[in-house]
């Protein structure tokens, strides 16, 4: 979830780097008190890397498993050791963001009782596709999410506007918090495309990113 993998200026945890380790969905879950069907954890050799986390009736952290430690530890995410009893609102990126994720798992827990989600993952050197599933727990008020890693590829060129390193000037760019597109023109393009029709390239400072939400992903998240 964008909480995760979000990229930097707001707070949120930091672009991811790096590729996670394995860490056994089942583990996680078993980390969690909760259970879950088999189809996540089965199947093929590729869906070992998952991370998960539990939230609270106040949408309070209560749970982490170890992926989402390693995750933290391998972007350089050195508050991941406080994230429990805290909001997880607090680690999501940009209003809308929180706004739309907030109405889907109060739907989650309204009586739809689960939902699975593809996103973007992305780090400067890494482009990742993913899954996440977010279950409310029978009779409860717990949510739980667990992401996957789905596909992993390396980019040809890092890119600097995913590494919160990068020094930034005062414009700001747009990125949707969900498919890490960036808006230019009004139209939402891959990284790649953002840094070439902005000739990013040979600048010592790019612009900030703010976090958003694409017109695409604004409507999936709405019909989840
Ligand atoms: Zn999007």
């Amino acid at each position: 979830m964008r909480a995760l993998c979000g990229a930097s200026d707001e707070g949120a945890l930091p672009t991811a780097v790096g590729s996670m380790r394995s860490t056994g969905i089942f583990d996680g879950l078993a980390a969690l008190g909760l259970s879950i069907s088999e189809e996540q954890g089965g199947g093929s050799p590729m869906s070992a890397e998952t991370l998960s986390y539990a939230i609270d009736e106040h949408d309070h952290l209560i749970r982490v498993d170890q992926g989402y430690y390693r995750f933290a530890e391998e972007n350089g995410w050195n508050e991941a050791a406080t994230s429990l009893g805290r909001s997880l609102w607090d680690y999501v990126a940009g209003h809308e963001m929180v706004k739309l994720q907030r109405l889907l798992v109060r739907r989650i827990r309204d009586g739809v009782g689960d939902v699975e989600l593809p996103f973007r993952c992305d780090g400067p050197e890494v482009r990742r596709e993913m899954d996440i599933r977010i279950v409310a727990r029978p009779g409860g008020r717990v949510v739980l999410f667990s992401a996957r890693l789905r596909a992993q590829e390396e980019r040809d060129l890092p890119q600097r506007l995913l590494d919160p390193a990068t020094p930034r000037s005062g414009e700001v760019l747009e990125m949707c918090g969900w498919c890490d597109r960036f808006k230019v023109d009004a139209e939402w393009i891959e990284v790649e495309e953002a840094a070439r029709r902005l000739g990013l390239f040979n600048r010592s400072e790019l612009p900030a990113v703010s976090h958003g939400i694409c017109p695409d992903c604004n409507e999936m998240l709405l019909a989840a």
